[in-house]
């Protein structure tokens, strides 16, 4: 399980799937490219980013743990994804809050992990793996944001 994985099943259950399985489509993709640039750019300023419990941790300020992203376009996905981490952190003696940056504007997203937000985590940890070995790929979505999704060609071809 990572976090990837906890995003994308926010995003589309096909795309958790997916990504899952190996299906790697996403180097060709200029979106996932200018996104990883973003992520590169914030990062290059990092000096204190390292693996804790498993989790690649973009940066720690203080209290927080900061979680860099391009936009604000899939917040709960983002959200998740970010609690996964305080969850592990937590699980190695960390305790943090969680902070969504957003790359395209300055409108930080505070997360925090309760122990309601803990159970939700389980239950979805336990759905993803459940989809993922399952014989069947979840269906095509045909919502807008396909079109900036790395599996667009692979959905729609
Ligand atoms: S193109 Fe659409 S349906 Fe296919 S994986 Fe991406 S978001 Fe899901």
């Amino acid at each position: 399980m990572n976090g990837t994985l906890i995003n994308y099943f926010f995003h589309c259950k096909r795309q958790c799937y997916l990504h899952a399985h190996k299906l790697k489509t996403e180097h060709t993709s200029d979106l996932v490219k200018l996104g990883k640039y973003y992520h590169k750019e914030f990062e290059e300023k990092d000096e204190d980013k390292k693996m804790i419990n498993g989790v690649k941790i973009d940066k720690i300020e203080g209290d927080y743990l900061i979680e860099y992203k391009k936009s604000n376009s899939d917040v709960k996905a983002s959200e998740y994804q970010l609690l996964f981490y305080l969850w592990k952190l937590k699980q190695a003696g960390i305790i943090k809050t969680g902070k969504l940056k957003f790359k395209d504007n300055r409108d930080d997203k505070e997360v925090n992990l309760t122990l309601e937000k803990e159970k939700e985590l389980e239950m979805i940890i336990q759905k993803i793996k459940t989809l993922i070995n399952s014989d069947q790929i979840p269906p095509v979505i045909n919502k807008r944001k396909c079109r900036k999704c790395a599996y667009f060609e692979f959905c729609y071809s």
